[in-house]
């Protein structure tokens, strides 16, 4: 069925991946650290590698003590007792919840509304389900220079213009990626109303949750009002703990769309992972007592700042993200030679492919191309950006940030 064209392209992560640049290239492409979890949670897993149960199928609804784990630190967060056998659902890894999501839930033709850019992942687990991906402008910037992510900004008008009586879902990704956008109250309120006035699901992606700077509340659609019923939110144990390889994430939601895509998400994995269940719990339950999210914040605060001074440096043009752990660059001043060998997976991409792919070989520093996170129609309005993960350790970021001024 997957013939031609993106879906059977190779994705971006595959093409930027490390295996495929020069092993002294900083990888800030793909969003994961180059730090190990915390040791209280990997000592969890060991814990959880010496168990028997541990090692075997977990109930498809999740490991119990993961579903608590959830439930005491996500409940106050939705004002909300939640229930750990109707509203919690452990996925592998977020993507995977969100594509039991789209099972359960879409027939052929269903249109899925998303703002552009979006995560790339989103575009064929729609396609991929039948459904048609709708697309409305995160807008980007009027102004030229510096701007921070609250800066792209939507238009409602604009959202209600592309419901149609097929429409069945909206996605919202806050903290965004690759833009860094924190949705504000009134933003989320407005999507809110349509999503009510239309009878709309909701797939809320927060992920990022756990990271917002310059103290940016971080608002959950779920606990507006008469949000809950037809919102489900979706979180993930690799940006909390560092862990991205492990693919544990959650759902929660209520029980109309929990019990679906439960249904779902046990045909295709049957369960998730069990002893890193265990570990995810262990870091759920340990994190508030040891300020863990707080000082992580901390610390991604300083990460930003190193590559925020070092295209200050070059003069550069940024979006200074107020969440997640992406900058976007303008890179339309960046050069590089026409006749460069480009290989093959990047030519007759946008011109963010060649220049992520030259900026990778020739400073030495990846990042991701943000064509990727446009549908192919406006494929140009991305590729004047790169984005540069900081999701890593502050000699590695500095070591990047001496590189980058080559693009002087
Ligand atoms: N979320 C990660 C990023 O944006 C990538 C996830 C993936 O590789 N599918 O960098």
């Amino acid at each position: 069925r997957l013939k031609e064209g993106r879906a059977l392209a190779e994705d971006v992560w595959s093409i930027y991946n490390v295996a495929n640049l020069p092993a002294d290239c900083i990888n800030l492409g793909q969003g994961y650290m180059n730090f190990p979890p915390p040791k209280w949670v990997t000592e969890a897993a060991n814990t959880a590698l010496q168990g028997v149960a541990e090692n075997h199928y977990s109930h498809p609804k999740g490991r119990m003590r993961l579903r608590q784990a959830i439930k005491a630190h996500y409940g106050p967060q939705f004002n909300r007792d939640l229930d750990v056998e109707t509203e919690i659902l452990v996925t592998s890894g977020a993507n995977e919840g969100q594509y039991s999501v789209f099972v359960a839930f879409l027939e052929t033709g269903d249109e899925v509304i998303m703002f552009e850019p979006f995560f790339d992942q989103y575009l064929p687990s729609v396609t991929f389900n039948g459904g048609k991906p709708v697309y409305v402008p995160l807008h980007p910037p009027k102004t030229e220079g510096k701007n921070t992510s609250n800066e792209w900004t939507i238009d409602l008008e604009e959202l209600k213009r592309a419901i149609t009586p097929r429409t069945k879902m909206i996605i919202v990704n806050t903290p965004h990626n690759p833009v860094g956008k924190v949705f504000t109250r009134e933003e989320l309120e407005g999507i809110a109303a349509l999503a009510k006035e239309f009878n709309l699901i909701v797939m809320s992606d927060e992920v990022y949750d756990c990271l917002t700077f310059d103290g940016k509340e971080h608002v959950r659609i779920a606990t507006l009002p008469r949000m809950w019923e037809r919102t489900v939110t979706v979180g993930s144990a690799g940006k909390a703990f560092c862990a991205t390889g492990w693919r544990v994430g959650w759902l929660i939601g209520p029980p109309t769309i929990i019990r679906p895509t439960l249904a779902a998400t046990t045909r295709i994995v049957f369960c998730t992972n069990s002893p890193l269940q265990e570990a995810a719990a262990a870091g759920l339950e340990q994190a508030e007592q040891r300020g863990y999210f707080a000082k992580q914040r901390e610390e991604y605060a300083e990460r930003r700042k190193i590559l925020t001074d070092a295209f200050d440096k070059l003069g550069l043009t940024y979006t200074l993200p107020e969440g997640s752990y992406f900058i976007l660059l303008d890179i339309k001043k960046v050069k590089f030679p026409d006749d460069y060998p480009f290989p093959p997976s990047v030519m007759g991409r946008g011109r963010d492919f060649r220049a992520c792919w030259f900026i990778a070989l020739e400073v030495g520093v990846s990042s991701i191309p943000v064509s990727e996170f446009y549908c192919e129609e406006h494929a140009n309005i991305g590729e004047v950006y790169a984005r540069f993960a900081f999701c890593k350790d502050t000699e590695t970021l500095k070591k990047a940030a001496e590189r980058l001024q080559k693009l002087k």
